[in-house]
């Protein structure tokens, strides 16, 4: 069994596998967080369309001004600008070895036309991890969140609440809530994601597939994820 602390690492003389980890889960299951562990633990970059997309919004873009409008009223961006936005991303030098995705794809267009790309760049097919939670503890969750403007530090009214309440516990700012965190535009979201990722999750479903239970803490559902990407890892690695 695989530490969980040890990182997969090119050790020399060791040929380093190339691998694709795809993270997929409804909206407010916790991917930014497992995303960011396994970026560490694996030293591979993690790629998410949602901070891509955010940043293309902060910076007045004309792709961010069309992302604005659709994720305010709780809507996906169309398949094409996501595809050649990830698409330019995934050929960078430093993704030379790998990476891993967050929040894409999400729709089976979007899946098949990853494959596409994987196969064109010399990657091997991925290794899905699917988050899965409840929908209803979801939209809780999602509309007790809070993030703070100044700083970019983000709380949970419930798990993870400020010292002093809607006060930055780093720069005492006032918290904000995002526009696309209040409920009917949660429930909208996830009605969305229930239509497209069904079929995707389908497609996935015979290949280097992993369902992880996902309603715990951070914690448990990193030892779960981590648990089955070890088994995979053998694979990866050719062990
Ligand atoms: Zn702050």
């Amino acid at each position: 069994m695989a530490s969980l602390t040890r990182p997969m690492t090119a050790s020399a003389g060791k040929r380093t596998a190339r691998v694709v980890l795809l993270l997929i889960g409804p909206p407010g299951c916790g991917k930014g967080t497992q995303a960011e562990r396994l970026k560490e633990a694996l030293r591979l970059p993690s790629i998410s369309t949602g901070e891509m997309i955010r940043a293309e919004i902060a910076a007045g873009t004309p792709l961010g001004k069309l992302a604005q409008g659709v994720t305010i009223t709780g809507g996906l961006l169309g398949d094409d600008i996501i595809n050649e936005m990830v698409s330019a991303r995934v050929a960078k030098p430093d993704c030379a070895n790998g990476f891993l995705l967050d929040g894409y794809p999400r729709s089976l267009p979007q899946g098949r036309y990853l494959s596409t790309v994987l196969e064109r760049l010399g990657f091997p097919q991925p290794t899905v991890v699917h988050l899965d939670v409840p929908f209803e503890l979801l939209i809780e969750r999602t509309c007790c969140r809070r993030y703070c403007p100044q700083c970019g530090h983000n709380y949970n009214l419930k798990s993870d609440p400020t010292k002093r309440e809607g006060l930055c516990d780093h720069c005492d700012t006032k918290l904000l809530q995002r526009a696309d965190d209040c409920e009917a535009t949660v429930r909208n979201r996830l009605a969305a994601y229930s239509r497209t990722t069904s079929p995707l999750i389908e497609y996935y479903a015979s290949q280097d597939y992993h369902r992880v239970e996902a309603s715990g803490t951070a914690d448990d559902v990193y030892q779960q994820v981590f648990q089955r990407i070890s088994t995979a890892r053998q694979t990866w690695r050719g062990d």
